[in-house]
């Protein structure tokens, strides 16, 4: 288990906290020793100031969504539980709160973040047996108050059904994901655009947004991945649902197969 899923899992037990959406995420905060403001910062979504033995964590209160609110404050207090004699004070970004970014300590504070919020255990009994769709994840997101992001990221983990992420910022592909033992090879467009017959591609070229109702697209098997010699796209049902955040002009396209 990593280090930040652990530290989150110690902290519920010592508090007696099972469901994270039963008691406020402030009332946690000050039970560790810390104190949460919300008010007007610029460049960062939160900051934490570690004192002695307590810490201030501050979060953005021009923050829109409730999802990613609850996750910055998540975040900065798997700061406070992990790291707290190692920096005086830490600024987090959007970029730095992003899962794919390699920092060591921002891993940690967004596996912490994960668990804290998403907890693995209910996280599992609500995916079981359900069928992998859009609507899905957004009834996980609503469940949890989290984001369609900070979910599809736990669904990646701990999911029923296998699903590879791409991450696109500014019409270039930065990260992708596949599970282990995955049977699909993905072609490696790192720092390319995304494929032209994605549901990406559609949002950077044409400034194309589906409705929810539409926001399953089936797309074929080699838009995204090695088509064998001996295979023909026909054969194969693949999708990719898109979640674009049109103010930072990036897209985490989920793409899944369903067998036939
Ligand atoms: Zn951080």
């Amino acid at each position: 288990m990593s280090r930040g899923k652990f530290a989150a899992q110690k902290m519920m037990s010592e508090c007696g906290i099972d469901d994270p959406t039963n008691i406020p995420l402030d009332l946690i905060i000050y039970g560790r020793g810390a104190t949460l403001i919300e008010k007007p910062l610029n460049n960062s979504e939160g900051r934490i100031l570690f004192g002695k033995t307590k810490g201030i964590i501050t979060v953005n209160s021009d923050i829109a969504y409730e999802g990613k609110r609850r996750f910055v404050i998540a975040h900065e207090l798997g700061h406070f539980e992990l790291h707290r004699s190692l920096m005086p004070v830490h600024n987090d970004t959007d970029a730095t709160l992003e899962f794919f970014q390699n920092g060591h300590q921002e891993t940690e504070a967004n596996e912490f973040a994960s668990e804290l919020l998403m907890p693995e255990n209910l996280f599992r009994d609500e995916c079981a047996s359900k069928k992998f769709s859009p609507e899905l994840l957004r009834y996980l997101a609503e469940r949890f108050q989290t984001s369609i992001t900070s979910t599809a990221y736990k669904y990646f983990e701990l999911g029923d059904h296998p699903i590879c992420l791409f991450y696109s910022y500014n019409n270039q592909i930065k990260y992708w994901k596949r599970p282990e033992d995955y049977p699909h090879f993905i072609i490696d467009r790192i720092k390319l655009p995304p494929p032209e017959d994605s549901v990406a591609a559609e949002f950077f070229n044409e400034n194309k947004l589906y409705r929810k109702e539409e926001s399953k697209q089936q797309i074929w098997k080699s838009t995204w991945f090695e088509l064998k010699d001996w295979e023909s796209d026909n054969e194969f049902k693949f999708y990719e649902y898109c979640i674009i955040t049109p103010k930072y002009n990036t897209v985490l396209s989920i793409v899944w197969e369903e067998l036939k």
